[in-house]
């Protein structure tokens, strides 16, 4: 039986909805900037994106790009100039876009940023409230994980749950809001690159995060029956379709395979992606009432 589909876009939609009344209840527009020190096609196609998204919740954007910020391309230049958007009173978020420029401290940049300004959620002032349950300012995707579960109703109260890929941003801090309540938290597994027998883990839980970046890493057979598949890869794959090349997106989960088993999934795209936009504006509109 194939498995319900988990979309992003109503999620992503309730969300926005939300966002937007608040936006326009405010005196002025909050602002979001996102600095890129490199000249990368793709890293511009993404802020083009953002910008889409800010505009339809009435946000300010700004893409502040090398020419903008006069060629600031080493770690202190770079700092300087995030804290010149610190003490810049019209800035209410800042984003860092990757790339960076060789040799640049990415961390040490991030940090520059002011907890209240950090639109990640990545600085440690706000990672570390999510250990006492606050998420109102967290990493977007990992946020956007526990906001569809959420909305989708799953029931996650002693559940088996497994979390594929342990980064700072995904798969760390999924596994520390899974966790909220003292309570009626689920049963966390994290998995990661040094796990041995990864189908081992994936194949008990009753709900799996995949977050390794890995396309097709795991298919319908490393899969529990009914299983519900929050998968958040984004994977650009080559694929052959009517004699003809093509490159596709596709997630960390073989969705063809894993759709027979699951009792819900995640499509990608449709899915994670959409939701962690919503969650950027989200948090651009946190962090301008944390300044007002
Ligand atoms: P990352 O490279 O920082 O981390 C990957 C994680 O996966 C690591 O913890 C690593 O240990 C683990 N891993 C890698 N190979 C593995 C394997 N064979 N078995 C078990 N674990 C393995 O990646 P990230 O930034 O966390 O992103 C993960 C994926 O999510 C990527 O495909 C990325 O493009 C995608 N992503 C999607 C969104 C979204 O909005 N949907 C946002 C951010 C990232």
């Amino acid at each position: 039986m194939a498995a319900e589909l988990i979309e992003g876009k109503p999620v992503a939609e309730r969300i926005k909805t939300e966002v937007k009344e608040a936006v326009d209840r405010m005196p002025v527009a909050p602002k979001l900037v996102s600095v890129l020190a490199t000249d990368n096609a793709g890293a511009k196609y993404y802020a083009g994106s953002q910008r889409k998204a800010c505009v339809e919740v009435g946000i300010e954007y700004e893409l502040h790009d090398a020419e903008r910020i006069g060629g600031a391309d080493d770690t202190e230049s770079l700092k300087a100039y995030m804290r010149e958007l610190n003490n810049d009173s019209s800035v209410n978020a800042i984003l860092q876009l990757m790339p960076l420029p060789e040799g640049v401290d990415q961390r040490a940049v991030q940090l520059e940023i002011t907890p209240e300004k950090d639109v990640e959620g990545v600085h440690p002032a706000n990672i570390g409230r999510l250990f006492y349950g606050d998420f109102s300012l967290s990493p977007c995707t990992a946020h956007a994980v526990i906001a569809m579960l959420n909305d989708f109703g799953v029931e996650l109260e002693g559940k088996e749950t497994v979390v594929v890929g342990h980064s700072e941003i995904v798969g760390k801090p999924a596994v520390v809001m899974l966790l909220r309540s003292m309570m009626n938290s689920p049963t966390v597994t994290c998995c990661h690159i040094a796990t041995e027998d990864l189908a081992f883990h994936t194949r008990r839980a009753e709900v799996l995060i995949v977050a390794a970046g890995k396309a097709g890493l795991v298919s319908g057979d490393m899969v529990k029956e009914g299983a519900t598949i929050i998968d958040v890869g984004i994977n650009r794959v080559k694929v052959e379709e009517g004699g003809k090349k093509k490159t596709k997106v596709v997630g960390d989960v073989d969705f063809d395979s894993a759709v027979e088993v699951a009792g819900a999934i995640t499509p990608v795209p449709g899915g994670v992606g959409l939701v962690t936009t919503a969650m950027l504006l989200q948090n651009t509109l946190e962090c301008a009432k944390r300044q007002s």
